[in-house]
């Protein structure tokens, strides 16, 4: 059962089919799918989502494509916690909350996508699906796909931390090391589509990553009490999550379940890194590709977005912003928060930390205003200081070092 009615062109909605494999749009762009909201909303309330006996994120099915229950490929999804910044509990700065997406099946919001993703790959009979990835995309669709009987080929940057091509071939896909960015390994990944008959997808280049990471802001809806946020800070790449929410969020109010206006949508990226940020500050549609990227966010070192123009579409009619802040800060943030709060935030979700402090000081946000930072993956997939203290068990412990 789903409520799909069609998908439609992004850039120029021109009707495409349901029920057939999609990548991009006739006209090269990414594809939306649009819903029957008038028949969904006949059929289902916020109780019943509430009542629902699906956890996490399959609790959304009604807004959702998968149409066969047993193609929805499920690994124990939770709903991910809002927690206040400790920060925020005292006095100074109010309700900035933190959406720890690293509880999720692989330690990232990769999942969410992901799991869409495969599942209506199985649906459509795919058998063979590629990605290009800085890690978390990669983890979760070999966890995904393997759960679903499908193969997996993964294409990461050489630079890629160890820990998540291990971890993808853990899962049982085939992962290669690039000798280059992530746009280098999609370029391979869209050649070898033609060449194997894999299928790619790559970010925004199928319909239903985004449909996945749009139950993100579902979620958010409901754990507020159908009241969104003032602010939402969001480190963006490809900037699925942004672009998913922002939909979420307009099928939400189509359907007269939110209370109250939509959230500052804010695409934070980091200073290595800033094509969005560019692009929004020189008035563009599109954003010029970045050149020399570089980051300890992994995860937003994206140079160049096939959906900039949603992402900055999404940004300006919020009435948000991009910010950009430097590795210097996201580090400060992941030190300041892993002591302070006890979340190990990932370098991404610490600059939503560096970003809301430096929009607070810009006066780009009020400190009464209720805030939702994303943590998008669990701070234990990379690298963390080393320890060098030692104790030496054959001397005598001088506690005075100690104590
Ligand atoms: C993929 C990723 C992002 C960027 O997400 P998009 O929705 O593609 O912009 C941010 N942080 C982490 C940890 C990621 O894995």
């Amino acid at each position: 059962m789903s409520y799909v009615s069609h998908l439609e062109c992004s850039a120029t909605g021109e009707r495409h089919e349901a029920g057939e494999i999609h990548g991009l749009s006739r006209g090269g762009w990414p594809l939306l799918v649009r819903y029957d909201l008038d028949r969904l909303g006949d059929a289902i309330t916020r109780e019943s989502i509430a009542a629902a006996p699906a956890a996490g994120f399959w609790r959304w099915a009604p807004f959702l494509p998968v149409t066969r229950d047993e193609d929805r490929i499920s690994l124990g999804e939770v709903t991910t916690p809002l927690i206040p910044l400790a920060c925020s509990a005292g006095e100074g700065p109010t309700h900035v909350m933190v959406k720890d997406e690293g509880r999720l099946p692989t330690g990232s919001f990769k999942a969410r996508g992901l799991a869409l993703a495969v599942s209506m790959a199985r649906q459509l009979g795919l058998r063979h699906l590629a990605i290009p990835t800085n890690g978390n995309a990669g983890a979760a669709l070999a966890a995904y796909a393997g759960r679903a009987g499908m193969k997996a080929t993964v294409l990461c940057p050489s630079d890629t931390p160890d820990i998540n091509l291990r971890e993808i071939r853990q899962h049982g896909a085939d992962v290669w090391k690039v000798n280059g960015l992530i746009n280098d390994c999609g370029k391979i990944v869209g050649e070898g589509a033609r060449a194997t008959g894999w299928f790619d997808v790559s970010t925004l280049k199928e319909p239903y990553r985004i449909e996945g990471k749009k139950t993100m802001g579902l979620e958010l809806a409901w754990q507020m009490n159908w009241s969104l946020p003032d602010v939402i800070f969001y480190p963006t790449g490809g900037g699925t999550g942004l672009i998913g929410m922002w939909k979420a969020f307009h099928e939400l109010r189509q359907l007269g379940w939110i209370t109250g206006g939509l959230p500052r949508m804010v695409a934070v990226q980091a200073a290595g890194c800033a094509p969005i940020v560019h692009a929004f500050e020189a008035g563009s549609t599109h954003a010029a590709p970045w050149q020399d990227a570089h980051t300890v966010a992994a995860g937003i070192r994206v140079p160049a977005a096939i959906g900039d123009f949603l992402i900055l579409d999404a940004v300006r009619a919020s009435g948000g912003f991009a910010m950009a802040v430097d590795d210097e800060s996201i580090l400060r943030e992941r030190d300041r928060v892993a002591v302070e709060d006890g979340l190990l935030l990932a370098p991404e979700g610490a600059a939503t930390v560096a970003a809301w402090r430096q929009a607070l000081e810009n006066g780009l946000v009020g400190d009464d205003e209720r805030v939702v930072l994303f943590n998008c993956a669990s701070g234990l997939k990379y690298p963390m200081a080393p320890v060098v203290q030692e104790l030496d068990i054959n001397r005598e412990i001088d506690f005075t070092s100690l104590a």
